[in-house]
């Protein structure tokens, strides 16, 4: 106990010598500084929660996405590509590009060339990225080098213009828990640079019980506890610091419609031929002769259910939701009231332009509509290593693909449409050490980084609070840090001349830079008075032992006084005297003048005259099991003592067996 003690003070002591070493270079070379850090692998692990409507997150249940929300950079909503449906929208979180220019209408859509192409119920995995018309991310990220993963995630088993995903499971019926046992495995044994992830259940009960139901609740809670299986998983795998999660999802949820609109009824009652209609909240109507296309308007204008219709030529001259498609835009495009939703002409015939949806056909939800729409929305969160904390309002699907880009360091998928949103964070802040100490007046050192990951130089204001008042001093308020660098400064703590000893101030030093001030990031440190430390010990039945490491900042004699066991007062031994403020750090003892047996021993502080105590610091009660190792220590000794020390030891055992008997246990 008391060598671990000593060991602790020295290591003290020298840590405050290289403190003081380090400052001594830190203010030769501070300009020129630059802590040279390799730089590090990055990891991104983008889940997507199929169906997860914008307001879902606020559940508190949701320990690791609460926690992620709180950490990271959230948006109050997603705004979907239109449909709000989930191939388009995985689509579009894959490329960046709304759903005319990436080519997957729905789930299942025509193409005037192609035909009909079901694209998620009969195209293979590895077939499906055939099909898409702008790049999706993953081809840039294998062309910066990264390692990718896709489990379960549409379009990414497949080849696009010479590129593959590295690691890939693809797109199947499987239980949602066995996909993020898949991505555990992945995690563990390929470290991807990127992994994606698909889960399905929330959009099955969403359908089945309807949105914000009981069931959607507990599924997304069972997510939840999947991502904390994740965040385990990387933990184990050593990439905590060097990973980050974005949590999205494809469209929200609305309650179930009960009508639905029939073109091919209408075109067939008419003799406007048709070759295909397209379902969904945007009705395609693909026209045998285009020509016939504003004709065919005007038979929907007005009509029940029917928000707004229009020509192809009108999606693509005014830019309509982005729907504009050359092959696989409809020559008329319906766009359904809130309720009702377009019947496809593969499920006909129908016998009447709108109908009631036939029983089996209705779900407790349904989503589909613009993606605007408040119930059509979705979510974005970011959450990590290198994720600042914001809230990012209103984000766009579109916006997803590039933020991916930004955060796992390569360059956006080419046809995107969106914006990397602002989540990196370019700014760490951080001193060490963490904690230290120090005596009443005097100053405890920090060294205060501030690291620039952006791409050009900022100028940082540095700010500081703390909690306990003591006095602040930055050697620097404001500095430089060049793009991809590091600069350091010193915070020097006064620890006041009056605190007491154990006190602590916590310090939070905030950087912010001049030029952005939501560029900011904060660290903080502790500085401790050093605590009292004052303990007794039995060396001789005759004498204490003193460990003590205390500051005085007043009193003038240290004095060890002895006492009966029933407290009479024997006599006194002035171990110190000395002028404050005074530190004492060092073992020593102290005889009872009269060479009895200590009993009761206290360490007091006192002013000149001892009997003017101004505090007990250490009290010290001599127990049989001290006697006890004192005379162990005493049998160990005698077969080498000499005859004077065997005469004195012997002396020493017959005072302990006068004692023994009196001595508490
Ligand atoms: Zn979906």
């Amino acid at each position: 106990m008391r060598t671990e003690e000593i060991k602790r003070s020295s290591t003290v002591f020298l840590l405050s010598l290289a403190m003081v070493l380090s400052i001594v270079s830190v203010t030769f070379t501070f300009t020129q500084l630059s802590l040279a850090q390799p730089e590090e692998e990055r990891h991104l692990i983008v889940i997507s929660i199929d169906g997860c409507r914008w307001d879902y997150l606020q559940d508190e249940n949701l320990i690791n996405i609460r926690q992620m929300i709180e950490e990271g950079a959230v948006a109050n909503h997603m705004v979907i590509t239109n449909p709000s449906m989930t191939g388009p929208g995985h689509i579009t979180l894959l490329t960046g590009a709304w759903t005319g220019k990436h080519g997957i209408m729905l789930n299942q859509f025509y193409d005037r060339q192609l035909g009909f192409i079901n694209f998620f119920g009969e195209i293979p995995p590895e077939e499906q990225v055939n099909y898409l018309q702008a790049e999706p991310l993953w081809v840039p990220a294998e062309d910066a080098g990264l390692n990718t993963a896709a489990v379960h995630w549409t379009s990414t088993a497949g080849e696009y213009e010479g590129r593959r995903v590295d690691t890939v499971v693809p797109f199947s019926s499987m239980p949602d828990h066995d996909r993020i046992e898949h991505a555990i495995q992945i995690i563990n044994d390929n470290k991807p640079n990127l992994l994606l992830v698909y889960t399905g259940g929330v959009h099955s009960e969403s359908y089945n019980y309807g949105p914000g139901s009981d069931e959607v609740k507990n599924k997304l809670r069972i997510i939840d506890g999947w991502i904390g299986e994740i965040f385990d998983a990387v933990k184990e795998a050593g990439l905590w610091n060097s990973t980050d999660f974005i949590i999205t999802s494809d469209h929200g949820f609305t309650e179930g419609y009960s009508r639905q609109i029939c073109p091919s009824y209408v075109l067939a009652n008419i003799g406007i031929g048709y070759e295909f209609v397209l379902w969904g909240a945007f009705g395609h109507i693909f026209l045998s002769n285009p020509d016939q296309a504003e004709n065919a308007k005007t038979l929907f204008v007005g009509m029940e259910g029917v928000d707004e219709v229009y020509t192809k030529a009108e999606i693509e001259n005014l830019n309509l939701y982005n729907l504009y498609n050359e092959n696989r835009c409809g020559d008329v495009v319906i766009v359904s009231k809130y309720g009702y939703q377009v019947a496809g002409s593969m499920w006909g015939p129908y016998e009447n332009a709108v109908e009631n949806v036939h029983e089996n056909r209705y779900r407790a939800g349904s989503h589909g509509y613009p993606g605007d729409l408040q119930d059509m929305w979705g979510i974005f969160l970011a959450y990590g290593a290198h994720i600042r904390r914001a809230n990012l309002g209103e984000v766009r699907q579109v916006d997803v693909a590039p933020t991916i880009a930004a955060i796992a360091g390569f360059p956006p998928p080419e046809d995107a449409d969106g914006e990397a949103l602002n989540v990196v964070k370019t700014i760490f802040t951080s001193i060490l050490p963490s904690e230290s100490e120090g005596l009443p007046g005097e100053d405890v050192i920090f060294l205060v980084t501030v690291k620039n990951t952006g791409s050009t130089a900022e100028n940082y204001l540095l700010e500081n609070v703390d909690n306990s008042g003591w006095a602040l001093e930055l050697e620097n308020n404001v500095i430089e840090v060049p793009a991809g660098e590091n600069r350091t400064t010193t915070l020097a703590v006064t620890i006041p001349e009056n605190a007491e000893p154990g006190t602590e101030d916590l310090i939070t030093i905030t950087a912010t830079s001049i030029e952005n001030e939501n560029v900011s990031d904060n660290d903080s440190c502790i500085a401790h008075v050093i605590p009292p430390k004052a303990e007794l010990s039995l060396v001789a039945l005759y004498k204490v032992g003193l460990d003590l490491d205390l500051y005085f900042d007043n009193g003038s004699k240290l004095v060890v006084k002895f006492y009966t066991y029933d407290d009479a007062f024997e006599n006194e031994n002035v171990i110190e005297t000395f002028t404050p403020p005074w530190h004492v750090e060092e073992n020593k003892s102290a005889r009872h003048p009269e060479g009895i047996g200590v009993k009761k021993a206290r360490l007091v502080l006192t002013y000149e005259d001892t009997e003017n105590v101004i505090s007990t610091i250490a009290s010290f009660t001599v127990a049989r099991d001290d006697i006890f190792g004192r005379v162990m220590e005493i049998k160990g000794r005698w077969p080498i003592a000499s005859p004077d020390e065997r005469n004195a030891l012997f002396q020493e055992i017959m005072d302990i067996k006068g004692q023994w008997p009196f001595a508490p246990s």
